[in-house]
Order: structure tokens, then sequence, then C-alpha cells
């Protein structure tokens, strides 16, 4: 089972840094912290984009990574206790790690590829994918793809706040999700390596879109909670839809706990377009556990294009027989 070294250490990077991001959370995310004060997240984004480049660096020589994040902030004279206090965690994986080091790695993750010449081949990561989550203590999923000439073949999360790639459980064991072009998606527990054991995962088969579990972001300023309202009502659908944060949404969709996941278009920033960090690993998930994803209009995702998911708008995932009436009903509502 996934025996290529380059799954395996795309699963045991993403292993130890999600294990990192949780004592990142533990250690820093205290009552003691004011609403506004987002340093656990930047301390955590920071030190998992360092240890993910580190072991991509070591194991996978020659690979090209983007992430999310750039050291910018960090090599500047403001951003010397934060650089210490990344440098304090990253430590614990690579001992002998210096600031500068520390600095070097998160930079690896930071090529620009132009919309004209993105590299054919390279890994993308988003540290911590749904900020909010992470600092409220729910989902949050530390999330790595890998694109080849436009097509995601790896997708791996870890979800420290979930069990059994699908329940709410924080604190618990977490999940550990893994696609692979072909071959399936798996999830084992994130703690503990699960025995070796993995276990397939398969969206749900509900056919009437009246009775769809739909997942949608926390942050209302990430969809459009009004509109998702007035699908819901044209569709017939009763129940609420359920507020997660992160690509924990993915897997939860593709383990059948939900039917449906929208990101619809936040009326504060029409002009949104999504990020590939934050839909390459979970757009493979959903399609090797048998589900659907393309935007809003039906496209597919075009992850060739750089950073940015130029080409598409929105989107929309879904086990599959939910998918064309819900792109009806996005139609009818104008949305
Ligand atoms: P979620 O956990 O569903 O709220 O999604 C988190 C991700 O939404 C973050 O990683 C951001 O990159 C991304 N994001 C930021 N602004 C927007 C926006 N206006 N519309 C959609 N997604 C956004
Ligand atoms: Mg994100």
């Amino acid at each position: 089972m996934f025996d290529s070294s380059e799954i395996a250490c795309a699963i045991s990077a993403v292993r130890e840094a999600a294990i990192l991001a949780r004592a990142v959370q533990k250690e820093l995310v205290t009552p003691a912290l004011t609403k506004d004060d987002r340093s656990p997240v930047t301390v955590g984004d920071f030190a998992v984009q360092a240890v993910v480049a580190r072991r991509l660096a070591e194991y996978l020589p020659g690979s090209e990574l983007i992430g999310e994040e750039s050291a910018e902030a960090l090599r500047l004279a403001e951003g010397v206790d934060t650089l210490e206090q990344v440098t304090h965690f990253v430590r614990r994986l690579v001992p002998d790690a210096t600031p500068e080091e520390v600095c070097g790695l998160i930079d690896r993750g930071n090529v620009t590829p132009g919309a004209d010449d993105p590299p054919a081949e390279f890994w993308t990561l988003d540290p911590i994918d749904g900020t909010y989550g992470f600092l409220r203590r729910v989902q949050y999923a530390v999330a790595l793809g890998k694109i080849e000439n436009g097509i995601v073949t790896i997708g791996v999360l870890g979800c420290p706040e979930l069990a059994k790639s699908r329940e709410s459980a924080p604190g618990g064991e977490g999940s550990l999700v893994v696609a692979v072009r072909g071959q399936g998606a798996w999830w084992q527990p994130l703690v503990g390596n699960g025995g070796g054991e993995w276990q397939r995962l398969h969206v749900s088969n509900r056919a009437d879109a009246a009775s769809a579990r739909v997942l949608r972001s926390v942050e209302k300023a990430h969809t459009n909670t009004d509109e998702i309202g007035r699908l819901a009502e044209h569709l017939g659908i009763t129940a609420a839809p359920v507020p997660l944060d992160s690509q924990a949404k993915y897997a939860v969709l593709a383990a059948g706990a939900g039917d449906v996941l929208l990101r619809l278009i936040s009326p504060k920033q029409p002009n949104y377009k999504e990020k590939i960090w934050d839909q390459a690993a979970g757009s493979l998930v959903i399609t090797e556990a048998g589900g659907r994803i393309t935007d809003l209009d039906g496209r597919a995702l075009d992850f060739s294009l750089g950073r940015s998911l130029t080409a598409n708008r929105g989107i929309l995932a879904t086990n599959g027989p939910l998918h064309e009436p819900l792109l009806a009903g996005l139609q009818a509502i104008g949305a």
C-alpha cells in the first residue's frame, strides 16, 4: 500500500507536521490570547511549512514546492521573536535547524510560477488550512498535494481534530487522509500510525437533493451563506448546512458523512480566485472516494495556471449523483 517513496515521504511529512501543529496549538492557544491575536497560527504556519519543505528536500531532492507562506516577514527586525518561536518548534523535528535555515526552508516553498510557465511537477502546501478553526480549537488541516502537468496526483490531509475522517473529536487521535490518483482515498488515525492499516473512503450514494447534507465554511467571508439558503430553499433541502473549517470538509464528504460541499462567492470578494493549496489535496480525496468536484459552472478545476485557479469560479463538490441537480440549482438561482 502506497509503496512509492514519494507517497511515503508526503504521508510522513504531513503526519509529523500535523502533530507539530497540534503541539503549537496546545502550547500557544491559551485562554490569555486576545480575540485578534493570530500569533499561534503564524508560528504554526511557518513551522509546518519549514518542516514539510525540509522533508521534501531531504527525501525528494529536486522536488519543487509552492507553499502559502514566505519568510519575508521573519527576516525583518520585527520578525525576530516570531522566528525564534518558529525555530523552537521546528527543532523538535529538525534538531540542528538555525533561524537562518528555517527562513531558507520556508522560502523553498516560495517559487512563484507565472501563468505562462509553472513548473511541470510540484508540490503545493497549505501549512495550516482553517486558521480560524486552529484558533478556536475546532477543525484545521495540513494539506499537501502534488500537481503534475496541471493534474493532482497525490493529496494528503492531516486533520488533528477529526476522528475517522468524519467526526469532530478535538484532542483525539485525528485523521490522516491520503488519495493517490487511480488508487483510491484512504484514512488512518493521525497519531499512532493506525497499526499501518488503511481504510478506504467512499462517498455517500444519496441521490435525492432534498435530503442532502451540505457542508460549508464557518467563515462567512469565504462563502455566501444567503445564497446557500436560497439554493436550499430552491432544492427543498431541509437540513441546515454543517459549518466546518478547512479541507476537513473534503475528508467528511469523502467518508460519506456529507453529500455536498459548497464554496459560493462571498459578496465581500466577488473576484476571489481559489488558491491551489486550498483545493489540490481535497479535490483528489473527493474524486478518489468516488465523488465529483467542479467549479460553480461545472468546469473542471484547472491547476495548471500558477498559484490560483484563475479559470474557475467557486467550488461544488458532491458525492456524484447530486452533482447535476446541484449545478442546475446553482444556475436557477443565479449563483
Ligand atoms: P474555509 O476553511 O472553508 O473557511 O477555507 C479556508 C480558506 O479560504 C483559507 O485557506 C483561505 O485561503 C481561503 N479564502 C480566503 N478568502 C476567501 C474568499 N473570499 N473566498 C473563498 N475562500 C477564501
Ligand atoms: Mg487555506
